[in-house]
């Protein structure tokens, strides 16, 4: 069995590591391979590497980093389907579902490539007489990210290529329930041109996630996880001096008004409730409908019951396996928690057994209906393929019940009504919201954040923003005296 190392000043290492991880393939249930975790020795060494690279890389010119980012751009291209394969085989998402992952990734690296117009300062001239002022920006040194186990490729990708082209050198830190497209990516910077020690990968868990959040060599922290994880993420390297910016989970609302076309809201409803078995931060696990609704529930229930469950490598499933045993046992315990405190179960998703897999982690797609506020299934964010439907009596009873979820990521407003939808994208205290799109991430060149319990910092993920916070700016006044100009200056703040 293959064990997974790090990847440190441009090759893999074991480092000092000791301990390890078991990865599991998702739909077989079988382990595959252990993956290294590191050592507080191990991440001081990725950073004295990375640090080191910093001096040479933050002087290199923008068409050098425009050169490698296009070089790389063109490998993750052409090798999307292995990085898909890989994401798949280990996640247990559908292939399909993978190559999607990738493909928003890629995207963050072409707007990586435009780094000489994201990086142009600005210039005043003759802000005073002969004065003029100037800013520009300039990368922060050594910068990490922390990354989860659901997009494994992708979110990495939100960080890596922006702090990278701004002049950052950089730590990943995978999950270590898939680790093995970072050390794949890894080696495509490296094939693109990127010199050793830009790029560098630590495999591991908690001792590793807080060996980076105390290292006094790190400038800042990318962190995208579960809140509780987000929040500790954000107070510890904050106490350590550093920016961080710390992405959350999720309770994300779509309401559906009367108004709305109920074949277009229940379809959208299932792709973005089932798709990759509900393990996005952006799922849709509240369907809050208002008015008369049992027939859109019976349409749910009756397109959740005939989702196609099987591992992700065959392409007529459209749904794979949960991450682990463990969240399978989560998941199916929460639905009937739910049940208990008195939802209808539309559709079942228990005990689901996929002929030749039966070890797999499947757990199916699965409606709630009759669920309230109060309940377990809508209190928590279950991570799993289970949408959970709640009924109000119109439009401002929706928007009261998502300002007061903790949560405040995405949200989705299904309905033909311009003025409803505008009232819904004014009233509610959410991040990203869709008018008749469920998933409303935005496109690579915007930025992606929540509000509330779904972002603690004060920085969205890539875009515009990614580039504000991996740079800093300078602001330069300049004068050039005339040799005949007088020197004489004055006591008090000039006026003209
Ligand atoms: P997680 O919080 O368990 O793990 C995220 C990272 O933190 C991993 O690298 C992990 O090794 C590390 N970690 C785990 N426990 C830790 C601890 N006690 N101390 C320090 N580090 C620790 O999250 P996950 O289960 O891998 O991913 C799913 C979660 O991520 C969901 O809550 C989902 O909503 C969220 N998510 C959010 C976004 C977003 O953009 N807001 C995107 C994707 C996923």
């Amino acid at each position: 069995m293959a064990t997974i190392g790090h990847w440190i000043n441009g090759r893999n290492t074991g480092g000092n590591s000791t301990r390890r991880a078991p990865v599991y393939q998702p739909a077989t249930g079988r382990q595959l391979h252990d993956v290294l975790l590191a050592s507080v020795q191990d991440v001081d060494t990725a950073v004295g590497v990375a640090a080191a690279a910093f001096p040479q890389w933050s002087q290199s010119s923008l068409s050098e980093r425009t050169r490698i980012l296009f070089n790389f751009r063109e490998l993750v291209n052409a090798h999307s389907e292995e990085i898909a394969e890989i994401v798949s085989h280990e996640h247990g998402k559908v292939l399909s579902d993978a190559a999607g992952e990738v493909q928003r990734g890629l995207e963050v690296i072409e707007f990586a490539c435009g780094i000489p117009q994201l990086l142009k300062g600005t210039y005043s001239d003759q802000a005073s007489a002969g004065v003029d002022v100037f800013s520009f920006r300039e990368p922060l040194g050594v910068v990490a990210g922390i990354t989860p186990f659901n997009f494994p490729a992708m979110v990495p990708m939100w960080m890596h290529p922006i702090a990278i082209a701004c002049g950052n050198t950089f730590v990943l830190k995978p999950s270590e329930r898939d680790p093995s497209s970072a050390g794949y990516v890894a080696g495509l910077w490296q094939r693109a041109g990127l010199p050793d020690g830009v790029f560098n990968v630590v495999h591991g868990d908690k001792v590793a996630v807080d060996a980076i959040l105390d290292h006094p060599g790190i400038a800042a922290v990318s962190f995208v996880g579960s809140t509780p994880i987000a929040r500790h993420v954000h107070q510890r390297a904050t106490a350590a001096g550093k920016r961080v910016q710390a992405l959350g989970g999720a309770k994300n609302h779509a309401v559906v008004l009367p108004d709305a076309d109920p074949g277009f809201a229940a379809e959208h409803l299932i792709a973005s409730a089932f798709g990759s078995a509900g393990e996005r931060c952006m799922a849709i696990s509240a369907a809050v409908l208002v008015g008369e609704s049992d027939r859109l529930v019976d349409l749910l229930a009756f397109k959740a019951a005939t989702i196609k469950v099987g591992p992700g490598h065959d392409p007529a499933s459209r749904m794979g396996p949960v991450i682990t045993a463990a969240a399978k046992e989560r998941i199916e315990n929460l639905i009937s928690v739910g049940e208990r405190q008195g939802a209808t179960v539309a559709a079942d998703g228990r005990g689901l057994k996929i002929p030749g897999y039966e070890d797999g982690f499947f757990v199916g797609p699965t409606v709630l209906d009759q669920v309230t506020p109060a309940m377990d299934v809508y209190r928590e964010e279950i991570f799993g393929p289970v949408l959970s439907v709640l009924r109000v009596a119109d439009v401002d009873a929706a928007i009261e019940m998502i300002n007061r979820n903790p949560y405040g990521n995405g949200t989705a407003v299904f309905t033909g009504s311009g003025e409803a939808a505008r009232r819904f994208q004014r009233g509610v205290h959410v991040g990203m919201i869709g008018v008749n799109v469920p998933i409303p991430v935005p496109m690579a060149y915007h930025s992606f954040g929540g509000w509330k319990d779904s972002l603690f910092g004060q920085s969205p993920i890539y875009g515009p923003e990614g580039v504000a916070f991996y740079t800093r700016s300078k602001v330069v006044t300049q004068r050039w005296p005339s040799s005949a100009a007088s020197s004489e200056a004055s006591l008090y703040f000039p006026t003209g």
